[in-house]
């Protein structure tokens, strides 16, 4: 049979970093296969996934803005899939399309990586209420955090969000992480890094109580003003990098077999490319 061949695909695509992730795997296991970025606008986006079977493709990847129009085109999705209304990974079974989700996945397998004792917090502070804030807060509950605090700029947005998540996720504003601080065990930044770096969130780490863990999500830059305030301050951190790496995984795992190793060389190669770019 012909090598495996897997697609991500989304509009723009020259961005992603999935390709380099895929084929270091590859090129590790010694596996014959391949990985393509693929350029699909919204218009032919439905034509695509009728189609890549024709083209020898077993599955792929879906970023932006494709996710939940994925996720509508599956016939069968993962638990988590559903949960969070969104797909990143497809792949076919007895010619049925199915989806995953493994953003949330990505999410708890880098803090167990990064963040000793995480799931110990009963508390949570979650900065941002977009696309991957969803599963960052569906990590947290399955890890069994008692509490959330989603704060968001569009507050609406948020209670949107504490509503779909039930009643230990309670919707607020950004100001409110002034007060929320002294009591918050876990902290989690979604807000993406404005052109020049620059966060619309700023924490004062003097109130945050000692022992207090500090998660961002975003890796442009890798450690972005959010992570560097609470490095300074004498919190643990975690870098949101080993996110990407590991949401990564399950996918490969479908489509070429065997569960690959998110390693200090590969972590070292997308960073490379983050700089670069
Ligand atoms: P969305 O566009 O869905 O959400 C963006 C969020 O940021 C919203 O909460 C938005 O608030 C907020 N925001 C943006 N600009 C501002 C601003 N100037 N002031 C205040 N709030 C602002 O993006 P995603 O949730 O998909 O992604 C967020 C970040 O996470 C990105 O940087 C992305 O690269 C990163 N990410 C990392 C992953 C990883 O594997 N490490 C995985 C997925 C995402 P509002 O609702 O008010 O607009």
């Amino acid at each position: 049979t012909a090598s495996p061949k897997a697609f991500v695909i989304g509009w723009p695509i020259n961005h992603s970093r999935s390709p380099i992730i895929h084929r270091y795997w590859l090129a590790r296991a010694g596996l014959a296969g391949s990985y393509d970025a693929v350029p699909v606008p919204v218009e032919e986006f439905e034509v695509f996934l009728r189609t890549f079977k024709d083209r020898d493709f077993v599955g792929g990847n879906v970023t932006l803005p494709h996710k939940e129009s994925a996720f509508r085109a599956c016939a069968r999705k993962t638990d988590v899939a559903a949960r969070l209304g969104a797909v990143n990974t497809l792949w076919l079974e007895d010619g049925e399309l199915c989806g995953d989700n493994t953003d949330a996945h990505g999410f708890s397998a880098n803090l167990d990586d990064q963040l000793a004792g995480w799931r110990d917090a009963r508390s949570a502070l979650v900065l941002g209420a977009g696309g991957a804030a969803r599963a960052v807060i569906h990590s947290l509950l399955e890890a069994g955090v008692e509490r959330i605090a989603l704060l968001n700029r569009t507050v609406e947005r948020a209670a949107d969000l504490a509503r779909h998540f039930g009643p230990r996720v309670v919707a607020g504003a950004l100001a409110d992480v002034a007060g929320l601080a002294p009591s918050t065990e876990l902290f989690v930044n979604t807000i993406s890094a404005g052109l020049s770096g620059e966060q619309p969130v700023s924490v004062d780490w003097s109130r945050a109580p000692k022992g207090a863990m500090v998660a961002d999500i975003v890796y442009v830059p890798l450690l972005t003003p959010f992570l560097q305030g609470a490095k300074d301050a004498g919190f643990r951190v975690s870098d949101g990098l080993g996110m990407l790496l590991h949401q990564a995984a399950p996918g490969f795992e479908r489509w070429f077999g065997g569960r690959p190793e998110v390693t200090d060389e590969l972590r070292r190669l997308v960073l490379a490319d983050i700089e670069r770019r």
